[in-house]
Formats: C-alpha cells, structure tokens, sequence
C-alpha cells in the first residue's frame, strides 16, 4: 500500500477539488425540515454531480463513469468529504446496485438500469430484510413463483431504507423450498410502482422515517429481472452486501474525523482541552479515526489487487459504528444540553448513530466473519 499520489491521482484531485469549490450545493435545508424536503435536495446535488460527470467516477467509462481507479475512488470520497457535500440521493444505486448488476446482470439490464441511477432518475433500495430474517438472511420466507413470463412475489420486508423514493427494489426472495436454504433463493428487480407492493414508514428516534416495512402481494416481476440466475441470489446478494461494506465504509470513516475536528473544536472552545479525561478521549477516538483510515486504504487496495472488495471491509465497518457512537456520545458531554435538543445536528448525530452497529450487518455477526473469513479462526460449533 504506497499512499502517495501519482501525477494522474493528483490531477483527478484537482480537477475535482476545483469543480467542488466552482459548484457548491444549494443552501441546506434546516436539520428539522420534513423528509421530502431533505431528499429532494440529496437528489437536486446528485444531478449536479451527475450533468458534471462526477456521479460513480468509479464506474467504468462504458457505463457513464469515469473509469477510476479503487485510489481515485478514495479520493473522491475525500473529496467530497471535505467539501462537507451532502450524501448522493441514489447511494444503494450508486454503490450496491449498479457495481452488482456490473458483475452479475446481462448486457440488457446494464444497459437498461445503469444511466438512470447515475442520474438519479431511478432510486434504488435494497429489500434483503424481513422480520425473521435479518442477520440470518437465508432464512427468508418472501417466496416467488413462476406465472408464464412473469414470477409472482409474496412476502414482507423490513427495514428498507428510501423506498418511498424508489422505483426499483433490490430483492431476495425464494424460489425453491425443497434444497438447501441458501440455495432456494432468487435476486430480482422489483418495480415498487405497483399496488402489489404497499409501503409502510417506520419512524425512527431521529424523527425521521428514513426506512420502511414493505408488504408485498402477488407482485409481477418479468423474468428479464432476475439477476444472476434463478437459484444463484445467494452469491448475487453477497456481491451487495461486500459493496456495501466497502464502498460505505471509505464515505463514513471521513465523516467520522471531520465529527472529531467538530468535537476538538467545540472542546477548545470550552477550554476542555486542558481536561485530562477529555484529552484522553479524544486521543483515543483520534488513534482510532486514523486506524480506519488505514484500514479502509488497505481495504481499497486489497480491492484494486483482486478485483472485488473483501471481508476486510466488515472490520473497518465494525471499528466505524463503535467510534462513532463514542464520538458522538462524547460530542454530547463536551457541548451538553444543546447536544440533546431536538432539531440540532448534534442531537441527529447522536441518536442516529444507535443505529450504526445493526445497520449493514451488526457488530456481532462483523465480529464472526472477521473471526472466520480475515483471521481464519475456526467455526464455533454449538452444541444441538
Ligand atoms: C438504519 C438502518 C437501516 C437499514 N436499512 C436496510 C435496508 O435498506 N435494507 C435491508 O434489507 N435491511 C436494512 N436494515 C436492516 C439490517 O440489515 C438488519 O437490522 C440487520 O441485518 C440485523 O438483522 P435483525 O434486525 O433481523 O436482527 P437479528 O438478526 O435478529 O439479530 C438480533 C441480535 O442477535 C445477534 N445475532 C444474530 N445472529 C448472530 C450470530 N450468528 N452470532 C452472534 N450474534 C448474532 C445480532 O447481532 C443482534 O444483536 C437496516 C437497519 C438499520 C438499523
């Protein structure tokens, strides 16, 4: 891992740096403004970064993107982070979506599915959750059946986060009960336009209702949106979720420290450096901050060498959400009430990080796979 930049790494940065500072976002919205209000203006930000050609720069050119590679893709992220821009509207479309479909859709589908994410005319969410079948994903029950052309979907999902503002859904579902049950499943797209598909908001501790419950019916779904195979969706599902883990990770470890600069600010400010247990704080979620960088480069780079990102990405996601929640608990205790007063960006932070160690696999099924998959420790055989 060389983490100098090369004459065309810095060129990509410039370039970008430059069109970041000529072409800010709109002014934001106010952290208490309705939901609508806060995606319209994620989604008014991705057409910008979309008509400037800056949408996936990790996407391959054929594809709308710029054909960057996994560093150019860090920077980016950097980048962007630093700017303080606001997260893409499309995210799941931009990095779970269209990198899948890449590996494991036809040519029609690419063709078909890829421009409208990149432009944010089509919103993606990801269906995978059900209400026994979280961590356990091939335990579930939604099932699809073949009708002519078409398969008929019926079941519930949980947790899906955008859906209403999705057009296509990424689905797992059954197709076969009589083989082994991570066998037995399919990867679909699923038009959420359709009454078969009722979608339920779920609010959150934020207020906000960023996921809903997905009650679906007899809903069509053409044979030309299976993903994959009929009986691969396993592997195809594995494919997101390893995207999920990587591509986030790298966005959210630079949130992460530009939280901390906020909390070492707001602590000067108090003259709370002085503070030895505060001090020790931060220098704890300082090493940390830095040990995931680190570790989201070594992540990139492992990617660059074999082509698709590894379980390594599950430890640097593991390390984020516990560093998040100390930060923003500590946040809370620098900058007191006004931390936990509704409506502040403070008070978001702190409570929608609860969420961070479930979100995108929790911490203790993270902990398996890099028990297993990076360390190569043995399974835990439990007793029947
Ligand atoms: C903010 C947020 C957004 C989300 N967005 C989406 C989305 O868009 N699409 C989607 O499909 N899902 C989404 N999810 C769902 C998320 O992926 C699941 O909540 C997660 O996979 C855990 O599943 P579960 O809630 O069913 O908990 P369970 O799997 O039932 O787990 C319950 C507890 O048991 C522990 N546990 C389970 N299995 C093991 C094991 N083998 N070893 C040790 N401990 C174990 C877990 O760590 C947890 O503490 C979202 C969740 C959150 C919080």
């Amino acid at each position: 891992m060389d983490l100098t930049f090369n004459e065309r790494e810095l060129a990509f940065r410039d370039e970008l740096r430059g069109w970041l500072a000529d072409n800010p976002p709109e002014a934001k919205p106010p952290a208490d403004a309705d939901d609508d209000a806060q995606f319209a203006y994620r989604r008014d930000w991705q057409r910008r970064l979309y008509d400037a050609g800056w949408a996936a720069p990790a996407w391959p050119r054929e594809y709308g993107g710029r054909g960057a590679s996994q560093s150019e893709s860090a920077i980016y992220f950097e980048e962007l982070g630093r700017a303080r821009v606001p997260f893409a509207a499309n995210t799941l479309g931009l990095l779970l979506g269209g990198p899948t479909l890449m590996v494991w859709g036809t040519d029609e589908q690419k063709e078909r599915y890829l421009p409208p994410i990149l432009s944010a005319e089509e919103i993606w969410c990801q269906g995978f959750s059900e209400p026994d079948a979280g961590s356990d994903l091939a335990s579930l029950k939604t099932r699809a059946v073949k009708d002519g052309d078409d398969w008929l979907v019926t079941g519930q999902k949980v947790w899906t986060s955008g859906a209403q503002y999705s057009k296509w859904c990424m689905l797992v579902a059954r197709t076969d009960s009589e083989v082994a049950k991570h066998k037995g499943l399919t990867y679909f797209l699923m038009d959420m336009e359709q009454e078969a598909v009722q979608v339920r908001p779920l609010r959150q501790i934020t207020g906000e209702a960023e996921f809903n419950e997905l009650f679906i019916e007899d809903a069509r779904i053409p044979d030309a949106n299976v993903v994959g195979g009929v009986g691969n969706g396993w592997k195809v599902a594995l494919t997101t979720l390893m995207n999920e883990r990587a591509g986030l990770g790298f966005a959210l470890q630079i949130r992460l420290r530009q939280l901390l600069d906020d909390v070492i600010a707001a602590a000067a400010e108090k003259g709370l450096l002085e503070n030895a247990l505060c001090a020790d704080a931060i220098a704890d979620l300082h090493v940390r901050c830095e040990s995931i960088r680190l570790l989201a480069w070594k992540g990139l780079t492992d990617a660059e060498r074999y082509g698709q990102p590894g379980p390594e990405g599950s430890l640097v996601k593991w390390l984020w959400s516990d560093t998040n929640q100390r930060l923003t608990q500590l946040a809370a205790d620098v900058i007191g009430p006004q931390a936990l007063t509704s409506g502040t960006s403070w008070s978001y932070e702190l409570l929608r990080a609860r969420g961070n160690t479930i979100e995108g696999g929790t911490t203790e099924v993270l902990k398996n796979i890099v028990a297993e998959r990076v360390l190569g420790l043995p399974r835990l055989k439990v007793a029947a």
